[in-house]
């Protein structure tokens, strides 16, 4: 079967969750038995958005390959198990920048580079790149932004051109918007006839409308935008709020979306998508009552986005664990010894969040210290395992002035220190530790027990490390390193052993948690926090 893509543009206003569409299309595709890769293209100049702040950008996603990713591509990831590549996501940034290495080299051969050809080319390349690996049958393309966005253009351009390049092998999915108004009592539609119009004035025909909405969308009113937008009626799509994101590909295969893109692709529809297991973890949700509550301590609690992968691992954890997460969001730069008892001793488990530098530091050592001691179920996740690693040097170890060098590069015990390599690095754009790296667990450890392995691989995003002058005394002192990378032996996790589960990680867990398969350190976390729970009910 020839490489079919899939592009997927936005209109009328952002958020709309066209990442959420795409992945809903591959889960459908997958649940098929084809074989489909999701890629995004970002509208903005920087080269990543490993620089870009979470308040621009929400979290940072990282690959397997060490690539600094947008936060869609963990949708992706959590949607269909899939494992993305930088290939996967590609900005503005570095298609000018390949164009101007070109042109640097000659490659043009005098001629005037512009924004048509050469941009657009080097758009096309890369939206093919993937399939030439001859890996897939389904591209999926996402295009960020919205479209009419002066940034987007050369993006749409290039949708445009490659239309006509690749014929039958090329859908073009629209999400767009229908509000309600609630005074009129209406939906209106026109929103989205201005947005496809938008779309056809750039020489782009939208083959499937798909209409994010509150309320239903009646036939009536379909019809009439097909009738607008020329689609045929049955390409019209409702997209309506549902009470959890993994809902949508459901939603999307009672519309036969899947049954729809096939057709249009020419390809026969045999058969239904096995979503048999998908299924089973929706029931799990919707039957999960009991609650489990966690506290986050981190600096970024009024942005949803910025802890994005943990928010959905605990979710997921909390599922399988038969719970419904209650998810507290606890402001690290806000949180004092006079009210910790107050924010943290209702929760079953707690969370100290990754982030960089000094903000919101001074919380997490005063939520690290008030859990250890009264033996809360505690989970740091990189910033976070070193948080956990300086709270004890200060406080068990009497080490008053312990600190990491990011944070205080003076400190007399930097029990945290810049790793070696990153010592001559100037460029703050993907130049950390990055990617899956590989981690031996010490057998009988909590994480060992929670893998059921002694090796695993896990991702990073990093450039500080656990300084293993101070190992031994951290052991003697009770806080062990029970996870260390095979080659370099850096210290990867650290635990508590003679508590119910006080553990950190260097790497981050959560990226590589996904619907059908969870995190097992999540889930243990999960299991512990339920327990924990318990015990505290029997008192
Ligand atoms: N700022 C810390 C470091 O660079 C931790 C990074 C993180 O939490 N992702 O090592």
């Amino acid at each position: 079967m020839e490489t079919k893509y899939i592009f997927v543009t936005g209109g009328v206003v952002s958020s709309l969750g066209k990442g959420i569409i795409s992945s809903s299309i591959a889960r459908l595709l997958k649940a098929r038995g084809y074989r489909v890769t999701i890629q995004k293209f970002d509208p903005y100049i920087n080269i990543d958005p490993g620089t870009l702040n979470p308040y621009e950008h929400g979290e940072c996603y990282v690959t397997v390959d060490g690539h600094e990713a947008d936060l869609d591509l963990g949708h992706y990831e959590r949607f269909t198990d899939i494992r993305t590549t930088r290939a996967n996501n590609v900005t503005t940034g570095r298609i000018y920048q390949s164009v101007i290495d070109k042109e640097r080299r000659g490659d043009y051969l005098g001629k005037t580079v512009q924004i048509v050809p050469h941009i657009t080319d080097e758009i096309k390349r890369n939206v093919k790149a993937l399939g030439h690996t001859g890996d897939y049958d389904f591209i999926i393309t996402e295009i960020g932004g919205t479209v009419g966005d002066i940034e987007s253009l050369p993006f749409i351009e290039s949708v445009r051109q490659l239309r006509w390049e690749l014929g039958d092998n090329c859908l073009c999915v629209h999400l767009t918007y229908v509000p309600y108004i609630a005074a009129a009592k209406e939906l209106k539609t026109k929103p989205t006839q201005h947005s496809v119009k938008q779309l056809q004035e750039v020489g782009i025909q939208p083959d499937i409308l798909v209409l994010r909405t509150e309320k239903h969308i009646s036939p009536e009113m379909r019809r009439k935008i097909a009738l607008f937008c020329n689609v045929s009626p049955d390409s019209v799509i409702q997209s309506i709020d549902v009470s959890t994101i993994y809902e949508v590909p459901v939603k999307m295969h009672e519309q036969h979306l899947d049954e729809l893109i096939l057709r249009k692709c020419g390809i026969p529809v045999e058969g239904e998508p096995d979503m048999k297991q998908w299924a089973q973890f929706l029931e799990k949700l919707h039957g999960a009552t009991e609650e489990i509550n966690i506290g986050l301590v981190g600096k970024y609690v009024e942005l949803p986005d910025a802890y994005k992968s943990i928010n959905e691992s605990l979710l997921q954890a909390s599922i399988y664990n038969d719970r419904r997460l209650k998810l507290h969001f606890i402001h690290s730069e806000k949180l004092t010894e006079a009210d910790v008892e107050e924010k943290l001793s209702g929760m079953d488990g707690v969370i100290i969040a990754p982030g960089f530098g000094q903000r919101g530091i001074e919380g997490k050592f005063v939520a690290l210290k008030w859990c250890r001691e009264h033996d809360v179920p505690t989970f740091g996740i990189c910033l976070g395992m070193q948080c956990m690693v300086i709270e004890f040097a200060r406080n068990v170890l009497g080490l008053q002035d312990a600190n990491s060098t990011e944070m205080d590069p003076s400190t007399p015990h930097n029990v945290i220190d810049l790793m070696d390599d990153q010592k001559s690095i100037h460029n703050m754009g993907g130049t950390m530790r990055l990617g899956a790296y590989e981690c031996d667990l010490v057998p009988g450890s909590t994480p060992a027990k929670a893998y059921g392995s002694t090796r695993v691989s896990e991702r990073h995003r990093h450039r500080f490390e656990f300084n293993s002058d101070y190992r031994e005394r951290f052991e003697k002192a009770g806080m062990k390193c029970v996870g260390e990378n095979p080659a370099t032996h850096l210290v990867e996790i650290v635990e508590i052993p003679e508590k119910r589960w006080f553990v950190g990680t260097q790497y981050h867990p959560e990226y590589s948690s996904t619907v059908l398969n969870p995190n097992p350190l999540f889930l243990d976390f999960i299991k512990a926090a339920i327990k924990y729970n318990a015990e505290k009910a029997a008192k």
